[in-house]
Formats: structure tokens, C-alpha cells, sequence
């Protein structure tokens, strides 16, 4: 995979190495359109520290484009979440409902804050938070659920809203994989109070690291501004809103340098050839394996006719964990990586304290082991893909 060792020869730092040993990776940072240029200008611009003119525009494209009440692009994904527990105002104690399923930061945003995690288990059939075990998860002391939109397929909003508002708990949606994505022919990202988008290397849109806060709650938009920014009003200073800018509240850091933004924008404004171009991958995977995985038992991404998917990703469910090793194996011969992810998280050494225990989210800890995910980036070509179809159809489960 990555090595990431940095060798020092005559005195001189060698960047590390980072090109995969396999002919086809499991994921190429692919860049498209202008991010050399953009990143140029933002140097030669003399803002290169945070809300220069590159994430302005970021912050416009996503307001537009999701007709958002607000957008601040973060350091992460992971940060984003931060912020939606400081907004919320988490406290010890406080309960916040979250599937097993998911990445890390999901819980760790949370329970930063002292929070207790309370894992559900998912659906078979998305893998998306199980909507039908929300509600019997609530109690007293539930502050927030964050439906994670898995792949990019839309959680069941409809049914995951009816029961917040009913019992007063603030939805935050884990949007990582969701961005364009729609439920209902509604953007995924707009129902919760806040959503969070991520930029991360092996998301659609990449700055390497980046993420971004989408605020449709008007009330915490304010709040949220100053959070980002060390617990200072210093955006409403530079809108020239207040004469001084001071320390109010608390907070952190939140904003990324404009040089991650220039790279951001001219992904952005290459969406509908890098979405496109993701569709036409997700389409090959699903029809060159559709009999082989009916054959075999493998089952292959269910997306309902009511959703809009976002081509995050390609994943088989395998017949068993025995099974997935051995086509992980046998990809690996044949120079392609694949990689499984997300080990249950109440069963994790963090959520055994919290009182995760065996058979409390089975759906999770029986797929875990089975799902296994193809290598997929923008730029992957039809000859590589062909060549990662052409092993797996050759194996047999
Ligand atoms: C990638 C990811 C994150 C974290 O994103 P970062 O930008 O790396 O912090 C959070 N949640 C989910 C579901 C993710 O896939």
C-alpha cells in the first residue's frame, strides 16, 4: 500500500514515497482541471491562510449549488463534525444515536465531548442507518442522530425525520459520501440541521484533507462562524458588522489554508465531467460482474429507485469473510488492490466501554467481514476496470 518512511540521502529530505506497488490501486488522487493553476494564483495572490478568495467561492458554489443557508469549508470532515457537537452544545452525558457501521469520527466528534455513543445496527440492504430502530434507541438524555449516507445512497429521511421532530432530537447527517446525492429528489445534506461533507483523498472531490460544514438551522449560522474561527467574531469584524473583534465564544480552528480551497474550487468546477465520469465506472463494475455475482451468492449495491446515488464507491458483499479473503488475494496476485472497510465500532476497543457487545448490531458484524470494496477513482480507466472484472469473474466463491 502506502510507504511512508521519509528517506534522508546527503543531507537531503526525499518526499516519501507514495505511488502504490499496485499496477491498479485502489484509489489515484485525480486531477483534472485547474488545480495547478488555481494553486498558483492563490500564492502569487498573498492569502494563502484561511477565507481568501478560493474558499469565498467554494463557500458561494455550495450555497448555490444546495441552496444551503450556509457552507464553511473545514479541515476535515472529522472537524466538521466537531463543530456540529459544539454547536449543539453536547454535554457530558448527553446520548447521541449513530449507526455501527461507520467511520470513526461519526462517534469520536461526540464523544469528545463527553457524549455516550448509542450504536444501531444498519440496514441489509444499504448498509444505511436502520430507521426502523431509531426510535427504540431514544430516551431521556438523546441529544443527536447522524445518519451516515452510505455510498452516497440516501438514508430513509422521510421516516429518520418524523421520529426527531416527534421526540425533539437534532439530526446531523455524516454527508462524506452524499454530496449531490438525493433522496426524493432532495439533496442529501439539507435535511438535518447540519450535514458535513468531506474532501479527503478518497472522496469525490478531493484537497487531499478538507471537509466542509453545511449549516440549514439560520440560527447556528452566526455561532458557527465564530467556532471556526477560535471563538471570535473576526468574520463579522471583517464584514465590518462589529468595531472590534473579540474572543465570545468557545472554539477551535477550523478553517482550511486557501491553497487546499484553489485545489477544492477546481474540483468543484469540474462536477458534472467528474460525476459523470464516476457513473460510467459504477455501471461497468454493476453490469461486468451482475450474473457472476448472481451465480455466486455475492450481493452487489442496492439502490433504491427513490434515491439519486453519487458513484462514491463500488462494493461486493461477499458470501463470507472466508470468500473475501481469498478474492482479496487473488486480486492482490493479479496487481489489483481492494480493501474492506469499517469494523463495528460498538465491538471497537472505545465502543466495548461504552457497553458494546457481541450481537447487539448483527446486520454490522456480519457484513463487516463480507464487504469488500473495488478499486475506484475518476480516473481509473475501462482497460484497468476490465482487467479488475476479468479476475473476479475467474473466481470462483
Ligand atoms: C471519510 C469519512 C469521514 C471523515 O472524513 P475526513 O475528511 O477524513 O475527516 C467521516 N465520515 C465518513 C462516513 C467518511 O467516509
Amino acid at each position: 500500500m502506502q510507504n511512508a518512511s521519509v528517506t534522508t540521502t546527503r543531507g537531503r529530505t526525499q518526499p516519501p514515497l507514495i505511488a502504490s506497488q499496485f499496477p491498479i490501486p485502489f484509489n489515484r488522487p485525480s486531477f483534472l482541471g485547474r488545480e495547478k493553476e488555481y494553486m498558483a494564483q492563490a500564492l502569487e495572490g498573498g492569502h494563502i491562510s484561511g477565507d481568501g478568495p478560493f474558499s469565498k467561492a467554494c463557500h458561494s458554489f455550495f450555497e448555490s449549488q444546495l441552496g444551503v443557508a450556509k457552507a464553511l469549508i473545514t479541515t476535515s470532515c472529522t472537524h466538521a463534525l466537531e463543530m456540529t457537537a459544539l454547536l449543539l452544545d453536547i454535554q457530558p452525558g448527553d446520548e447521541v444515536i449513530l449507526p455501527a457501521y461507520t467511520f470513526v469520527s461519526t462517534a469520536n466528534a461526540f464523544v469528545l465531548r463527553g457524549a455516550r455513543p448509542v450504536f444501531i445496527d444498519v440496514r441489509p440492504d444499504t448498509m444505511n442507518f436502520d430507521e426502523r430502530l431509531f426510535e427504540r434507541a431514544i430516551t431521556a438524555r438523546t441529544r443527536a442522530a447522524v445518519p451516515v449516507h452510505y455510498a452516497g445512497v440516501g438514508c430513509e429521511m422521510d421516516q429518520i425525520m418524523t421520529i426527531a421532530h416527534r421526540h425533539g432530537v437534532a439530526i446531523v447527517e455524516d454527508n462524506a459520501h452524499g454530496l449531490f446525492g438525493k433522496y426524493r429528489g432532495k439533496l442529501l445534506g439539507t435535511f438535518g440541521k447540519m450535514s458535513t461533507l468531506s474532501f479527503h483523498e478518497t472522496k469525490n472531490f478531493s484537497c487531499g484533507e478538507g471537509g466542509a460544514l453545511i449549516v440549514n438551522d439560520e440560527s447556528l449560522v452566526e455561532r458557527a462562524e465564530i467556532i471556526r474561527e477560535k471563538g471570535t467574531n473576526r468574520s463579522r469584524f471583517f464584514r465590518g458588522l462589529v468595531d472590534k473583534y473579540t474572543w465570545t465564544d468557545v472554539g477551535s480552528s477550523y478553517l482550511p489554508s486557501d491553497l487546499l480551497a484553489a485545489v477544492l474550487l477546481a474540483q468543484l468546477e469540474l462536477k458534472d465531467e467528474i460525476q459523470s465520469r464516476r457513473q460510467a465506472i459504477w455501471e461497468r463494475y454493476d453490469s461486468g460482474l451482475e450474473s457472476w455475482a448472481r451465480r455466486s451468492g455475492v450481493q452487489l449495491p442496492v439502490i433504491p429507485a427513490d434515491r439519486e446515488q453519487t458513484y462514491h464507491m463500488f462494493y461486493l458483499l461477499m458470501p463470507s469473510l472466508e470468500s473475501r479473503t481469498r478474492l482479496i488475494d487473488a486480486l492482490k496476485i493479479a496487481g489489483i488492490l481492494s480493501v474492506f472497510h469499517y469494523l463495528p465500532l460498538h465491538l471497537s476497543e472505545v465502543g466495548r466501554r461504552f457497553g458494546g457487545r457481541e450481537g447487539q448490531c448483527p446486520v454490522t458484524e456480519d457484513l463487516s467481514d463480507r464487504l469488500l470494496r473495488l478499486p475506484f477513482f475518476t480516473t481509473l480507466t475501462a482497460d484497468e476496470q476490465d482487467r479488475v472484472i476479468e479476475q473476479i469473474v475467474d473466481f470462483e466463491v
